[in-house]
């Protein structure tokens, strides 16, 4: 079965062989207890794709561990009620398609802009637009389409502000990578045109750029990007990816990047909720993102990465000051997120 809260996949992950360790441990890495942060405090992630509450109890005990407090999710709308219930306070809800409509494009816009009002009334103030290449292909649509552009019309009507998912892992990206031009694909700086035009057109509405705004392995144009349009944040979600993109580049550069950019960047794991997965592969994720924002870790990663160079991911740590790690783990989310999205005071 397919995440309600994601598109559907390309393609199926690949199962792991008997007797080998399991994609998030391949080390063998201790996750309990949680190893100790470098602040004290409770984290909000930006990002996941929580939803029914049943398969959500084994990710909560894992963000629990995680000292992870707020959490914002990705769930289908049907799943809002439910999780209010099962875990009152903890969740907030980031507007999505239904996207098992999206093989018939008329409906699956018009369920849009009925979910978008639904998710509204629930209180919901950002929608994400998920617009990576595979997105786009299988939608038939760019955030440039017509039909797409009335869905944000609409929301930002409502008085929405903007999340969007453009861009991919540059691994990606070429002759015989996943998105090859010879299938109809464009490079990855030809994604990035259409997000500078929505942030053009709606500056006066936050738009926060999941997984560093698509563009960790870009940090020059990413750097423009942010001085050029103040109303645009990132979350640092994708464990992977964020793992393999600094450990193949100036890890000094990318440290200096994040402390530049310290007041724009807010902590997320992107952590997909579902039935194949366990406690360790949960708290791998936050584990990760811990070694890699709080320590000068400088290993291999606990967890497979198919498109790591030469077969072995590398995990090198950035070291933040606490300063730093202060705003990522929360003053940034409460400023941006919860203080001028929800207009709530800020949490714990
Ligand atoms: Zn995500």
């Amino acid at each position: 079965m397919s995440n309600p809260s994601l598109p559907p996949p390309d393609a199926t992950q690949a199962a792991t062989l008997p007797g080998s360790p399991p994609p998030y441990n391949r080390i063998g890495a201790v996750y309990q207890p949680a190893p100790k942060r470098k602040i004290p405090g409770l984290i909000i992630d930006v990002h996941t794709h929580s939803h029914n509450p049943q398969l959500t109890r084994e990710f909560i005990r894992a963000a629990d561990d995680y000292s992870i407090g707020g959490i914002w999710t990705m769930a289908p709308l049907e799943d809002v009620e439910p999780l209010r219930q099962a875990f009152p306070g903890r969740f907030e809800f980031i507007a999505i398609p239904k996207w098992q409509s999206m093989s018939s494009p008329k409906e699956f816009i018009r369920d849009w802009h009925t979910r978008l009002e639904g998710f509204y009334a629930k209180g919901s103030r950002l929608i994400k637009f998920h617009n990576a290449p595979g997105t786009q292909k299988r939608m038939g649509m760019t955030l440039d389409h017509p039909d797409i552009q009335d869905v944000m019309d609409h929301a930002y009507r409502l008085g929405y502000h903007f999340m969007s998912h453009v861009g991919d892992p540059q691994a990606w990206f070429g002759e015989q990578k996943k998105y090859s031009p010879a299938e109809g694909h464009k490079s990855f700086v030809e994604q990035f045109p259409m997000l500078e035009r929505m942030l053009e057109k709606y500056p006066d509405r936050i738009h926060m750029g999941a997984h560093m705004g698509g563009s960790l392995e870009d940090l020059d144009t990413l750097q423009k990007r942010l001085d050029r349009y103040p109303h645009y944040i990132i979350d640092s979600s994708a464990t992977k990816w964020m793992v393999r993109a600094i450990a193949c580049q100036d890890v000094g550069r990318v440290r200096d990047f994040f402390i530049r950019n310290q007041d724009r960047i807010l902590f997320g794991s992107d952590l997909v909720v579902g039935d194949k997965y366990n406690y360790d592969h949960y708290a791998s994720r936050w584990w990760t993102h811990q070694k890699l924002w709080e320590t000068d870790y400088n290993g291999e990663s606990p967890i497979d990465d198919p498109d790591a160079p030469g077969g072995v991911p590398r995990l090198v740590g950035l070291n933040l000051p606490v300063d730093v790690l202060e705003k990522l783990y929360r003053a940034n989310a409460n400023r941006w997120l919860y203080g001028r999205v929800l207009k709530l005071a800020a949490t714990t």
